[in-house]
């Protein structure tokens, strides 16, 4: 009877799939390595404040450089990452590594930035986060204020208690915590009155159609009206063109982050804007 059952369960087993474990497996192995060996970079894009152009802080990013020189976007591995456990390890490299470049910029002649950096739900249960951020804080000299740590919001909401346990820790030491994606999950009022944030990062669905829709323009609006309401801060995401900023501005919102300003930066261009303390978007772009 078992081998039976064995045998029908093998008959699932397309070609089609059998093709996709096997690559799975090998980028699997891929990842592993290249945990082992850092290959990975950060690419930093800007939030700015919308009607000066002025830079406030950037997004840290993480790319996975492949030894032939091939970048690998997040949305490709993240999800393996967080299957597989090591979203640990590459959390904790993108955190170092992102304060201690917030600290070299620090270095420079120009205005002192915040550093965003992602957290997945995966990293939130392991445990010890707390921990490992005070730890990269002040081996790197980094006042925790200046820091926020972005969680999406339908992580949040599948790993409620976890969530809460860990940020509630993060927030008294005075990191700051903003809720990704906002809007494409669904938070209630009361939800968002009880848990810990600060910053609402308004997902990029709703401003796409925002000069064309009627209703986005609506809802946003009355996303921004409410977070003001509970005293959060909100980012608008994505941000293409400049009706769409015009728009966000009309209807309350300071901070943005998106293409029409800035598309993610590697350091060095970071330090430039710092330097020239150049507006955004620029001129030439
Ligand atoms: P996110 O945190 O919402 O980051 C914003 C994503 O939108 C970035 O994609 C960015 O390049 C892209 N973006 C920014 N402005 C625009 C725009 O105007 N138009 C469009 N179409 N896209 C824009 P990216 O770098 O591919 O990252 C994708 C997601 O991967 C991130 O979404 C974040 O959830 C995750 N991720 C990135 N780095 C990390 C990390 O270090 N740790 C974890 N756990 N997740 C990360
Ligand atoms: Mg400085
Ligand atoms: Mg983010
Ligand atoms: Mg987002």
């Amino acid at each position: 009877e078992a081998k039976k059952q064995g045998r029908n369960r093998y008959a699932f087993f397309t070609p089609e799939l059998r093709e996709r474990a096997v690559r799975r497996l090998s980028m699997d192995n891929e990842l592993r390595r290249a945990v082992e060996e850092q290959d990975f970079v950060l690419h930093y894009q800007p939030i700015v404040q919308s009607e000066t152009g002025s830079l406030m802080g950037v997004e840290a990013l993480v790319r996975w450089q492949r030894p032939d020189g091939t970048m690998v976007s997040p949305g490709e591995f993240i999800p393996l990452a967080e299957e597989t456990g090591l979203i640990v390890p590459i959390g904790e490299w993108v955190l170092d590594r992102a304060l201690a470049q917030l600290g070299e910029w620090d270095q420079l002649e120009g205005e002192d930035l915040t550093m965003s950096v992602n957290f997945s739900m995966v990293q939130c249960r392991h445990g010890g986060l707390p921990g490992m951020v005070d730890r990269s804080l002040s081996r790197n000299g980094i006042d925790a204020n200046r820091l926020v740590a972005e969680v999406t919001e339908s992580d949040v909401l599948i790993g409620q208690q976890q969530y809460q346990a860990v940020f509630d820790r993060l927030r008294e030491h005075g990191v700051r915590v903003a809720m990704d994606d906002f809007g494409t999950g669904s938070s209630s009022l009361g939800q968002l009155k009880r848990l810990p944030v600060d910053i609402l990062k308004l997902d990029r669905s709703f401003v796409r159609d925002i000069a064309s829709s009627s209703e986005d323009e609506a809802i946003t609006g009355a996303a921004i009206s409410m977070a003001s309401a509970l005293g959060l801060k909100v980012i608008a995401e994505g941000i293409e063109q400049s009706v769409q900023r015009d728009l966000l501005i009309e209807a309350g919102c300071r901070l943005m982050q998106g293409f029409y300003f800035s598309r993610p930066l590697m350091a060095e261009d970071v330090a430039d804007l710092i330097r020239t303390g150049e507006r955004l978007p620029r001129d030439d772009s």
